[in-house]
């Protein structure tokens, strides 16, 4: 049943000092809420207890797109429509900017914030597999100061993620080391639109005289969180590619995945389709 709207409060401050200070008062309880679109599905189907909310949106301290010579850096509060149409992310960083292309819809990428959708820390969500293989960082802000860490370790298991109450995401941060890299990003969704990835696969490589020097692999859906494929990408590094080596990796990536059956998929669906990604990814070479 839809929830009360009354029993729900919302301030906008308008400034990323004032949400800072009212998220330190632990006494207080107030949740950030960026463009909504998770929380405000989790109101409409009854699902969201009430509380006190304080708005990111449209805070121009985290909706920015900064480019220096060696990293980019996204502001939390950049929506998937400001992320699509960055000519340096469409350039650099194209899994990202493909990821941020097939988010729900049009009128979702409008509002749905990265910041939003590496917080939510759904394992089917779009833009982690590309942050996981990009290596990107992630700068974390409270009124005590700020943080990095890689985003790889942000997700600790389901839906717990590495940020204090207290704290937002500031921003992500992606060093400009793309360049001759192929890359591959593949979402398997029932359609092309308004589907959240059964299952989806991001992958970078080097190759140096026909061998792979550096491979990274991301997935969506085949474990508790977003994860980088380790297992696989160690059994493929310094190989060349043939049939023995794609068998290698295909049966590296099966032994690492942990799928689960939901009503999007099943766990032997989702393993056996990631492995042909995979195996596409690798022909691609
Ligand atoms: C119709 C529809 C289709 C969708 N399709 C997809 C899809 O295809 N792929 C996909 O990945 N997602 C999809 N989503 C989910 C959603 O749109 C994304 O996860 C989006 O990125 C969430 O961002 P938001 O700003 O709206 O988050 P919000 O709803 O505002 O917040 C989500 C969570 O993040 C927290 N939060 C937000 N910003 C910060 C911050 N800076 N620091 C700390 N905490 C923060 C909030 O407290 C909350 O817990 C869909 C949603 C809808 C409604």
């Amino acid at each position: 049943m839809r929830s009360n709207v009354n029993e729900y409060e919302l301030i906008s401050p308008g400034a990323l000092d004032a949400v800072l200070k009212i998220l330190s008062d632990a006494s207080a309880r107030f949740t950030p809420i960026a463009g909504g679109t998770e929380l405000m599905v989790a109101l409409c189907a009854g699902h969201l207890e009430p509380r006190k909310f304080v708005s990111l949106w449209n805070l121009e301290e985290l909706r920015f797109i900064e480019v220096i010579d060696d990293t980019i850096t996204i502001g939390s509060g950049s929506t998937f429509t400001d992320i699509r149409n960055h000519p340096v992310i469409v350039e650099e960083f194209p899994l990202l900017s493909q990821a941020a292309s097939w988010l729900g819809s049009i009128a979702n990428q409008n509002r749905a914030t990265i910041g939003g959708n590496i917080v939510n820390a759904s394992q089917a969500a779009d833009s982690p597999p590309a942050l996981l293989i990009y290596n990107a960082s992630l700068t974390l802000l409270s009124t005590k100061g700020q943080r990095t860490i890689p985003y790889r370790d942000f997700h600790i298991a389901y839906k717990k993620i590495a940020l204090a109450p207290e704290e937002l995401v500031h921003s992500v941060t992606l060093a400009r080391n793309t360049n001759g890299c192929k890359q591959y990003i593949r979402k398997v969704g029932p359609r092309n639109a308004q589907a959240i990835s059964k299952v989806a696969l991001a992958g970078l490589a080097r190759m140096r005289d026909g061998h792979i020097s550096d491979i990274r692999l991301g997935a969506a859906s085949l474990r508790e969180t977003p994860t980088r494929l380790t297992v696989t990408e160690q059994s493929l590094l310094g190989k060349r590619i043939t049939a023995e080596s794609i068998a290698a990796a295909r049966s590296a990536l099966e032994s690492e995945s942990k799928p689960i059956d939901d009503i999007r998929s099943t766990a032997r669906y989702r393993t056996a389709v990631a492995a042909n990604l995979l195996e596409e990814f690798l022909r691609s070479l």
